[in-house]
């Protein structure tokens, strides 16, 4: 059986305690009393180290608590004393998560009536789900407010054991008979629970809420504490800093420029789409002219690139292929890709046409009888495939 220090003391940052087992490979080390807590309730292990090694895990194993090191604990028996130390900052940061979820709970209680029915603590972020369907912004906004106006009252956050038969105003009821660990914030919140916890709402900093999801039918609430929030603050200015700075505008303005910015971009890029096709159709026509007909009286247009992409080719490939008896070839040599575009009566299957034609090539690709498109290994491989689909054509 471990004593569990953190129990009645969560700012024990170092302790001694005595060995009373170790797992044959000197990794795993249990002891008769810990202040490193174990992943338990959602809150995760503690780091620091043990005896000089450095604790990589703690377990909960009901009645004991193992401490799994990253290497084996050396120069240490049976029976010795062994010096514990928290990685605090880790611990500290987990308090402040830990309380003010007990917290922001409370307040989506009292403020809508909405339970919290689970709750998670990650590296990052941290999150709890309500049991509701939606929740808007003005909600969001309304809890969070309410929550670190209790952070500031510094309410005292205290520890008691009381039997769950008579144990009253808990937030949720009772997880099991027997004695319960009752963690109070003052005139807010009762609940039971294992984990550790900061004595007094001051010690959480400040609380934001993030974004929400729906998971099923309930809404997941991301928020942040203490030290997090603070980190998140200046992550956010420098993302919105860049964003500004891109724009040449304020912080404050960079957001309603950047939108209008981005809607004159879809209009602009319309509109180029639209001269594109039109640029297309008289491009179309005049190669039409140029190009003289094969005695079956089909015209095949072949068009070589050395660069960009078989994307920028096709509006003149599909207004070339709408004209009269019409072929359209177009190679881009840097990515040794092709296309056929083929008009309704020019006899030509350009998927049929190219399909066998890449292949024989090593290349590979297909389509339709209207469009076909495909690459080859290299500019030799396509320039001998352009040769036998020109030639192929009567
Ligand atoms: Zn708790």
């Amino acid at each position: 059986m471990t004593s569990r220090l953190y129990y009645t003391d969560a700012y024990a940052k170092a302790f001694d305690g005595r060995i009373t087992e170790v797992s044959a490979d000197g990794q795993r080390v249990y002891l008769d009393r810990t202040a490193f807590y174990p992943t338990s309730g959602g809150q995760p292990y503690d780091l620091g180290s043990l005896g000089g090694a450095q604790v990589a895990d703690v377990v909960d194993e009901d009645e004991r608590i193992a401490h799994v090191l990253a290497a084996p604990l050396s120069g240490h028996e049976i029976g010795d004393a062994v010096r514990g130390e928290i990685d605090w900052r880790r611990r500290f940061d987990h308090m402040q998560q830990h309380t003010g979820q007990h917290l922001l709970s409370a307040v989506f209680a009292t403020l809508f009536g909405y339970e919290t029915a689970s709750v998670h603590f990650g590296v990052d972020r941290s999150s709890l789900d309500l049991d509701v369907g939606a929740i808007d912004a003005a909600q969001l906004g309304e809890a969070e407010r309410r929550a670190n106006a209790i952070v500031w009252e510094n309410r005292p956050v205290n520890v008691s054991f009381e039997d769950a038969a008579t144990a009253t105003g808990l937030r949720k009821a009772p997880p099991r008979e027997g004695t319960l660990r009752i963690v109070t914030i003052a005139d807010l919140d009762r609940s039971a629970c294992g984990g550790t916890h900061v004595r007094a709402t001051g010690e959480i900093g400040a609380i934001t809420l993030r974004g929400t999801e729906r998971i099923r039918k309930q809404m997941r609430v991301e928020f942040l504490c203490g030290a997090r929030v603070v980190r998140q603050a200046r992550a956010d200015f420098e993302a919105l800093s860049a964003i500004a700075l891109s724009v040449k505008a304020s912080l404050a303005e960079a957001p309603a420029l950047v939108a209008a910015q981005s809607a004159e971009l879809r209009d602009t890029m319309a509109a180029r789409k639209r001269l594109e096709g039109e640029l297309a159709v008289h491009q179309a026509r005049a190669l039409y002219e140029m190009t003289a007909p094969t005695p079956a009286g089909v015209r095949v247009a072949v068009l070589r690139r050395d660069g960009g992409s078989l994307e920028d080719i096709r509006p003149l490939a599909q207004a070339f292929a709408s004209l009269p008896k019409t072929v359209f070839v177009a190679a881009v040599l840097s990515s040794a890709t092709v296309l056929v575009a083929a008009a309704d009566d020019a006899g030509v299957d350009a998927g049929r046409l190219l399909k066998p034609v890449l292949t024989t090539a090593g290349g590979r690709g297909g389509g339709s009888p209207r469009l076909a498109q495909g690459t080859v290994p290299n500019a030799d491989a396509l320039e001998g495939v352009v040769h036998i689909i020109r030639d192929g054509i009567a």
